[in-house]
C-alpha cells in the first residue's frame, strides 16, 4: 500500500477534515470503505453532461439556463477513458451500481461507447456492475437498441404527466408525451429490463397526474415511481407547500387501487415500493421517493460524479472534491483510491435528516450545487 498520502482538498479550498480533526481511518489496498455513520459506498452516479433539451421548471428553470447560460467547455469534461478509471477505483471500494446522468445524458456524443466500457468492470465480488441511465426519454426511441447493444443493463425514463399541455408546462419546451412513451416502448422492445419512470410530483401542477401515470403504466411490467419535489440546486424557488407528501399520493391511490407495500431488495434503496391492484385485477407496482417528509440519509450509500471530475457526497453539497486534477496529474490509481477513502472516510452529510428536524443544513448555509450539473 502507498505511504503517500494526498491532501483533502475539495474544489473551493474547504477542507471538511479541518473540521474533523480527529478522523483517522485505517487505509485499505481495495475493499468497502465506510463514512462516519458506517455507511457504505454502493452507488455512483456520473453525469456525463450539464447540458440538457429539456428546461423543466423544477430544475433547470429557462429564466436561469438562458441562451446566455455558461454550460462547461468540452475540455472540462471528463473523457470516457478519464470516467472509466475513476469507476474502476470506486467499484474498488465497493461500488456496485452505476448510473449515468446528467443534464441530459443521450446529449453526450458517443454515450454507447462509455456504456461499453463501464460494462466490463467486475464488481469486488466477481459480479456484473449494476449499470444504469435516467433519461428524459426524448432521444431514447432513437439510441435505444445502441444503449442495450453495449451494454446498458437497465433503464430509468423521467416522465410528469400523460396530459400535454401539463408535460410541455413542466418541461417548457413544449416537448409532447407521445416521444417520451415511444422511447419507453422502444426500450421495452430492445430488452432494457427493468424499466422505470420517475415522476416528480408538484403541487398546483401535476397532480391530476397521479391516477392517469399509474393506471397508464399498469401490467407492463414498468415501475413509476413518484418523487416529492425537492429543494436541491439554488435556482427552481421551492417552496415547502409545493411539495405533495408521498402520504398524499398514497391517499389518492388508495381511492382507486388496493395497495400493500413490498420489501425492500437492497440497502439504501430510494423509493418505499407498493404493488397495485386495480378494480379489474390488473396489477403493477409503484414506488415513493420521499426525499422530503422521509429523509432516508441514514442507509445514504450514493455518491456523485460531476461532469468535470468534482466528486459531491450529497445532493445537497455546495462543494465537491477535485478528482480531475489528479486523473490530469501523475496520481497513480493507488493515489486516487487513498484520496477517495479519505474523502468517503471523513463523509457526515445527512443534509434531508437536519431539514426534516429543522436544522442547519449540513452544507453550512452554503449555495448548493445544480441537479443538472451533478446529476439526479
Ligand atoms: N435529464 C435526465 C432526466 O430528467 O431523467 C437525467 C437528469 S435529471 C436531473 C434526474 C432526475 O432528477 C429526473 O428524474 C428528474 O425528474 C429529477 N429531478 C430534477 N430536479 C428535481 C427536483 N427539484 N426534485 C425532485 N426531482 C428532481
Ligand atoms: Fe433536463 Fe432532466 Fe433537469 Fe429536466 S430534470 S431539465 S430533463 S436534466
Ligand atoms: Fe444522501 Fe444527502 Fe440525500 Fe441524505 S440528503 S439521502 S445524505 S444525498
Amino acid at each position: 500500500m502507498s505511504e503517500k498520502f494526498i491532501p483533502i482538498k475539495p474544489a473551493n479550498g474547504f477542507s471538511p477534515l479541518k473540521t474533523k480533526p480527529s478522523q483517522t481511518l485505517p487505509r485499505v489496498a481495495h475493499g468497502e470503505v465506510r463514512d462516519l455513520f458506517k455507511r457504505p459506498l454502493k452507488d455512483l452516479r456520473i453525469s456525463v453532461t450539464d447540458r440538457c433539451n429539456f428546461r423543466c421548471t423544477y430544475c433547470m428553470p429557462k429564466e436561469v439556463f438562458d441562451s446566455d447560460y455558461q454550460y462547461l467547455p468540452h475540455s472540462h469534461l471528463l473523457s470516457f477513458e478519464e470516467i472509466t478509471r475513476l469507476a474502476k477505483i470506486f467499484v474498488n471500494h465497493g461500488v456496485q451500481k452505476i448510473r449515468l446522468t446528467g443534464g441530459e445524458p443521450l446529449l453526450r456524443k458517443n454515450i454507447e461507447f462509455l456504456i461499453d466500457q463501464l460494462s466490463n468492470i467486475k464488481t469486488l465480488d466477481g459480479n456484473n456492475l449494476d449499470l444504469t441511465l435516467t433519461t428524459n426519454g426524448s432521444l431514447l426511441a432513437r439510441k435505444a437498441r445502441l444503449l442495450k447493444d453495449a451494454g446498458l443493463n437497465r433503464i430509468t425514463v423521467s416522465l410528469d404527466g400523460l396530459d400535454d399541455a401539463i408535460f410541455k408546462e413542466m418541461n417548457d419546451v413544449d416537448f409532447p408525451v407521445s416521444q417520451v412513451l415511444e422511447g419507453i416502448a422502444k426500450a421495452q422492445e430492445v430488452g432494457l429490463s427493468p424499466i422505470k419512470v420517475n415522476m416528480v410530483v408538484k403541487k398546483g401542477v401535476n397532480l391530476s397526474q397521479i391516477t392517469p401515470m399509474t393506471q397508464y403504466f399498469l401490467g407492463s411490467g414498468i415501475v413509476l415511481r413518484f418523487i416529492e419535489y425537492m429543494d436541491v440546486g439554488a435556482t427552481n424557488g421551492w417552496k415547502m407547500d409545493e411539495v405533495v407528501p408521498s402520504a398524499e399520493i398514497l391517499n389518492i391511490l388508495g381511492s382507486s387501487y388496493d395497495l400493500k407495500m413490498v420489501d425492500s431488495t437492497s440497502p439504501g434503496e430510494t423509493a418505499t415500493r407498493y404493488s397495485v391492484i386495480d378494480k379489474n385485477g390488473k396489477q403493477g407496482e409503484i414506488g415513493l421517493i420521499s426525499s422530503v417528509t422521509q429523509a432516508f440519509c441514514s442507509s445514504c450509500n450514493r455518491a456523485r460524479l460531476s461532469t468535470e471530475g468534482q466528486l459531491y457526497l450529497c445532493l445537497f453539497a455546495s462543494n465537491g472534491f477535485d478528482l480531475r486534477t489528479l486523473l490530469r496529474g501523475d496520481s497513480s490509481d493507488q493515489e486516487i483510491e487513498d484520496h477517495l477513502q479519505s474523502i468517503w472516510g471523513s463523509r457526515s452529510d445527512e443534509y434531508s435528516r437536519l431539514r426534516g428536524q429543522n436544522e442547519q443544513s449540513s452544507n453550512g448555509g452554503f449555495k448548493r450545487v445544480e441537479m443538472s450539473y451533478i446529476g439526479g
